[in-house]
């Protein structure tokens, strides 16, 4: 069932024609029509003009269904208005331009239908997912034009503009307060705001008179390798339904979960590597877990010296670029533990191993010297070591939803 049938008498053919009897009606009428031919008659410029925004309209699938569902209303928003002129949609059938381009553009409304809201959601996905890229299924509720009433809420001739309101399902009262008349709006008593009535025998069983119904419906978000945190993927129109109203959108945004092992820096990884002093010093190895089930084997050479807090990187092993897939790098940040008190064996050997002591500043001949011992700082509660505290570790909380978000879960993992 379509809405309004103009662009189809326009073009006389009936709501169910092939895009080829669409075609073929449009062409036999711009000919006949066209202002070239037609000098003499300023009708048929009108006529010609109208068989064309009708053809375009129609020859679109995605906005042929909006018009069907919306009539010429649901066309402003969604559908892209604006189009191609008459002489430009003739020019392309019959080739060549025309004197009378550009006469018969605009004329677009101003205010478009109504449209429903954007239901926002955030996806949280974790890193490996990013690494890897995936497609995620996520299940949302949402409204859709009741099926048993096509969204009239009953019987079709059942539903009644409100006559108290006149539909608006507002009214202005007026009251008297001592010598003044006070006018006041107030929500309509007799339709409770919902500008209609419907006898409660032809109320849809359906959806209870609602207009709509919940429906679960299952999106497909993809996931590209390396996208960005807060990046957003659209799904237009896939969104509530309300009658008389283009259908809303669906707006997933990215939200990547911290890592256990790895930050992430744009398309740069960051990781700490905790080594002993030895390893520091000696060389070895340390391995890293990747975000893909690989392990990367890290040499230290021997005498390399890594100091405490130095970072060092690894070309190409960073995240993938997002659309581009070249890979940012992988910096390292060693974590260097130095051995305990009481760990040290035939400490003199160090004499051999170390370059000798740096000469410290000596006192004068003459100086006033007293001897002392080094003491541990008493690092207990009130004391103001715990300030250097770890900062900056995150915790993963998937149940910090934002509001909206218990509309949509995962279909599956
Ligand atoms: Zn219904
Ligand atoms: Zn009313």
């Amino acid at each position: 069932m379509v809405k309004e049938t103009k662009f189809y008498d326009c073009l006389g053919v009936p709501a169910t024609a092939s895009d080829a009897q669409l075609k073929s009606a449009y062409k036999k009428g711009a000919l006949k029509f066209h202002p070239d031919k037609n000098t003499n008659n300023p009708d048929a410029a009108e006529k010609f003009k109208e068989l064309s925004h009708a053809y375009e309209t129609l020859s679109d699938p995605q906005k042929r269904q909006l018009y069907d569902q919306y009539g010429e209303e649901g066309l402003e928003h969604g559908g892209g208005a604006g189009g191609m002129n008459a002489e430009d949609l003739f020019s392309q059938f019959f080739g060549g331009g025309g004197a009378f381009g550009g006469m018969f553009g605009g004329g677009m409304r101003e205010q478009g239908p109504k449209k429903a809201r954007t239901i926002h959601h955030v996806h949280k996905v974790n890193l490996e997912d990013i690494y890897r890229g995936k497609v995620s299924k996520l299940a949302l509720q949402k409204s859709v034009i009741c099926p048993g009433c096509d969204g009239r809420g009953g019987k079709e001739g059942a539903v009644k503009e409100c006559t108290g309101c006149n539909g608006s399902g507002m009214k202005t009262m007026m009251r008297q307060m001592g010598p003044m008349i006070q006018r006041f709006q107030t929500v309509c008593p007799d339709c409770n705001g919902e500008g209609e009535n419907i006898r409660d025998k032809d109320r849809c069983k359906r959806c209870n008179g609602k207009k709509t119904t919940v429906e679960r419906k299952v999106l497909h978000v993809h996931v590209d390798k390396g996208v960005r945190d807060g990046h957003k993927i659209e799904f237009r129109g896939e969104g509530d339904q309300m009658p008389g109203s283009l259908p809303g959108d669906v707006v997933f945004e990215i939200e990547q979960k911290p890592h256990p092992r790895f930050q992430r820096k744009n398309d740069d990884l960051f990781y700490q590597a905790e080594i002993d002093l030895l390893t520091a010093l000696g060389g070895g190895t340390i391995h890293v877990e990747h975000l893909d089930e690989r392990w990367l084997t890290v040499n230290i050479a021997p005498g390399e010296v890594i100091v405490p807090d130095a970072i060092k990187v690894i070309a190409g092993q960073g995240m993938p670029s997002f659309r581009h897939h070249d890979h940012g790098n992988l910096y390292i940040k060693f974590d260097v533990k130095f051995p305990e008190k009481d760990q040290l064996r035939n400490l003199e050997l160090l004499e051999q191993v170390l370059p000798p002591r740096k000469q410290q500043p000596q006192p004068p001949a003459d100086a006033m010297v007293e001897d002392f011992e080094l003491e541990n700082i008493d690092t207990s509660e009130g004391s103001q070591a715990r300030a250097h505290g770890a900062a900056g570790v995150m915790d993963e909380d998937d149940e910090d939803m934002p509001a909206g978000a218990e509309r949509v879960q995962c279909a599956s993992q």
